[in-house]
């Protein structure tokens, strides 16, 4: 089975976000950047499944700038056998993400795409169902369970009644929740090695893809500072407390 592998960098997680002084977004200059938490789970997903032999090659791929290199680097260093780098400065929203994605999907003819559900920048959960809708395949969104049979994959997923298991056929599209596994931190001779792997740079413009955004984004705010907490001494305190709060809002 051949693997493509969806990996976006983004702010790392343990940043603080700020947004831009004229509000036009997040501010990602001189800020700590890393692969989307959830693609690594989709990364360890694909390394997992050729450990075990069911995959033979996995094939990774970003869209972003020359910078985004990195998060390629770090999925061939956890196991990932060679990248894709789609380069582009430009602001590229989910759709046109997807229709990229479709691209290699049609040149490289995997036989399963992994992405993780969503990127935490823009919280869309879009691009994996696009990519099903565009592609025409079957999906299996917020994986916390894959197993491969014979051309064909069982996949649990993580769902508001708990948990449920469904079979797809081959080729499919799996979007990987947090709970999926538990993505290893490469050695250093991993890292070494991933240097040595291929990694293709190609300019956004060779696909042909109109990336230009259909959204305008008006303004973009910090949420509302949380007033502080207060200690109380007791149970009783605290049950006078929220009567009183509960009281207050009574009266709005
Ligand atoms: C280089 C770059 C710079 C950007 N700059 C800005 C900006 O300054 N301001 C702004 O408003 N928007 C910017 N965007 C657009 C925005 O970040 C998103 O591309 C868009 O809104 C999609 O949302 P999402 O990634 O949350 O999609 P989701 O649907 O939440 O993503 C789900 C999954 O799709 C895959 N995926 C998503 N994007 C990529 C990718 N780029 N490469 C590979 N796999 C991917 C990953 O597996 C991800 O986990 C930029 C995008 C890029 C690529």
């Amino acid at each position: 089975m051949k693997i493509l592998v969806a990996v976006k960098r983004v702010v790392d997680h343990n940043v603080r976000i700020r947004v831009r002084s004229d509000s036009s977004g997040v501010e990602t200059d001189n800020v700590r950047m890393s692969m989307n938490p959830f693609d690594k789970h989709a990364v360890e997903a694909a390394v997992q499944l050729a450990e075990a032999g069911k995959a033979d090659e996995i094939v990774i791929v970003s869209i972003g700038p020359k910078q985004a290199n990195d998060v390629i680097l770090t999925a061939l260093a956890m196991g990932a056998h060679r990248g894709v780098l789609i380069e582009t400065n430009e602001r590229v929203e989910t759709l046109a993400v997807a229709k990229l994605l479709k691209a290699v999907a049609d040149e490289e003819k995997p036989d399963l795409i992994l992405l993780g559900k969503q990127a935490v920048d823009d919280d869309s959960n879009h691009v994996g169902q696009m990519l099903a809708g565009l592609l025409g395949w079957p999906q299996a969104t917020f994986a916390s369970e894959i197993k491969a049979g014979e051309g064909g994959l069982e996949v649990t997923r993580e769902v508001d009644y708990g948990r449920a298991t469904i079979a797809l056929p081959l080729p499919a599209i799996v979007t990987a929740d947090l709970r999926l596994n538990t993505p290893r931190n490469a050695a250093l001779p991993m890292v070494m090695k991933a240097r040595q792997k291929p990694l293709a740079v190609r300019p956004v413009a060779e696909f042909g893809i109109d990336i230009s955004p259909r959204l305008v984004i008006d303004k973009v705010s910090p949420p509302a500072e949380r007033p502080g907490g207060r200690q109380v001494a007791d149970t009783a305190e605290l049950a006078a407390f929220i009567a009183g709060e509960v009281k207050e809002l009574e009266a709005l």
